[in-house]
């Protein structure tokens, strides 16, 4: 049996009192659920607006000089609703009032977001019945608005010791003289897994509104497979290349940590989900490849050099240029006297001839640099590969069989993932033929 589970629930879990209503129930089903992160209401259709972005767009009318109320009312509207749709006892208009006369008065960009969460806590502690902790009195920041890491444990811990069940707004915390910082946008996730790790849970449950992560994008591959088990490492290659369920920055406290991870559908509460674990300890089988993940849109900068082999330090040189311009790279296959970086096409834009000129200087009229466009990157990932001969034998075969050309890659020095660079226009084709390889 399960000691301590934390749950944090999605903007649109809580979308309307029919959400929080579910929200309930998967509670009850599961009374070591004892910890609630909330977002701020989500939408409840496609047109709708996020509660979040009606106050950063209060805010930004306020700043302006220009009439927010119009605004404001939208979001007066969303949270009477649901208080009226489930009978509150609470006087949420005060707390409303307050967040209004914020806004009027100038207050930060950071304050005015983080009300969303804020209030949304405020009903869901009054709903269940449970104890309200402002995460301005448990999350810290520094000055310079990056997380305290270690007294956020230290706080939150403490002020969770005694057990009792308690609601944590997400996304906010504050620094040390009291004024409120976000996270980055969908950084609730990240509330929800400093909040496990201070209460060591045995797990960090992240309630949305899918089951779960897929093996592949499904608007690339029909019906892609569900993940049911998958590493943290795994899912940080993944979610590198785009495949994004959860705030990247929500891992780390819980990985580190040893406390799996487990997505979860507010709308099928009984479906099992993903299970993000440290090492996947109680696999039967492990299928060969867990997922696959890609982005058009990259760059390759091509160098040659006569004898660059010998000359120590040219591909610190390089990177050097590429650092000074803050451009990071992705990928740096290696020849004998050649090599290639490999950047965003939209990372590189802003320096692109200010690069290649300084590239240029470092091969003094004995090499030449090039850059050629429009190339994907997709990694296939999977702790399986491991331990399984031929994987990247099978994957250039269907490759080869869909008629695709590989114009570079790379086998992750964790021996994770398999990346291939093909041409933007080979993108989906590529996918496809990895998945239908190895799924069927
Ligand atoms: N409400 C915030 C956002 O929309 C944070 C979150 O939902 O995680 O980004």
């Amino acid at each position: 049996m399960l000691e301590c589970i934390v749950t944090k629930f999605g903007g649109s879990s809580l979308a309307n009192d029919e959400q929080f209503r579910k929200v309930r129930s998967i509670l009850e089903l599961e009374p070591t659920r004892r910890y609630l992160v909330p977002s701020a209401p989500g939408k409840r259709f496609r047109e709708d607006d996020k509660v979040t972005d009606l106050l950063y767009e209060c805010h930004a009318q306020a700043s302006e000089g220009r009439s927010f109320e119009e605004t404001f009312a939208k979001i007066e509207e969303r949270y009477l609703s649901i208080a009226r749709g489930l009978g509150l006892k609470i006087h949420i208009e005060d707390d409303l009032e307050k967040v209004r006369q914020g806004i009027a008065d100038g207050l930060s960009r950071d304050w005015c977001a983080s009300r969303g969460e804020y209030l949304c806590g405020l009903l869901m502690a009054d709903y269940l019945g449970w104890r309200f902790l402002d995460a301005a009195d448990g999350v810290v920041f520094n000055g310079n608005r990056t997380l305290n890491d270690e007294k956020t444990e230290e706080k939150l811990s403490a002020a969770l010791a005694d057990g009792i069940p308690t609601v944590v707004p997400g996304f906010y915390g504050a620094m040390e003289n009291g004024e409120v910082c976000t996270f980055s946008r969908g950084g609730s996730d990240i509330t929800g897994a400093l909040v496990a790790r201070a209460v060591q849970a045995d797990v960090y449950e992240n309630w949305t509104d899918v089951s779960g992560f897929l093996m592949a994008d499904p608007r690339i591959v029909d019906n892609p497979a569900e993940i049911s088990s998958i590493t943290y490492k795994e899912l940080r290659e993944l979610s590198h290349m785009g495949a994004s369920v959860l705030h990247e920055d929500a891992m780390f406290p819980v990985h580190r940590a040893g406390i799996p991870t487990n997505i979860r559908n507010t709308n099928k509460p009984f479906h099992p989900g993903t299970i993000i674990s440290k090492n996947a300890p109680h696999e039967v089988s492990v299928p060969t490849i867990t997922g696959i993940a890609g982005h058009k849109g990259y760059s390759v900068i091509s160098v040659e050099k006569n004898m660059m082999n010998s000359e120590v330090g040219f591909g610190r040189k390089v990177l050097q240029v590429l650092e000074d311009a803050a451009v990071p790279f992705e990928h740096m296959p290696t020849g004998i006297d050649s090599l290639c970086v490999v950047v965003s096409s939209k990372a590189l834009a802003p320096h692109r001839d200010e690069i290649i000129e300084k590239i240029e200087e470092l091969v003094e009229g004995s090499g030449s640099v090039s850059v050629n466009d429009e190339m994907s990157i997709i990694a296939t990932v999977g702790r399986g590969m491991v331990h399984n001969c031929g994987t990247a034998a099978r994957l250039f075969s269907a490759m080869s069989r869909a008629r695709i050309n590989v114009r570079m890659i790379d086998q992750g020095s964790s021996e994770l993932s398999i990346i291939v660079g093909v041409n933007d226009s080979d993108f989906e084709a590529t996918i496809r033929a990895i998945y239908h390889e190895f799924v069927g």
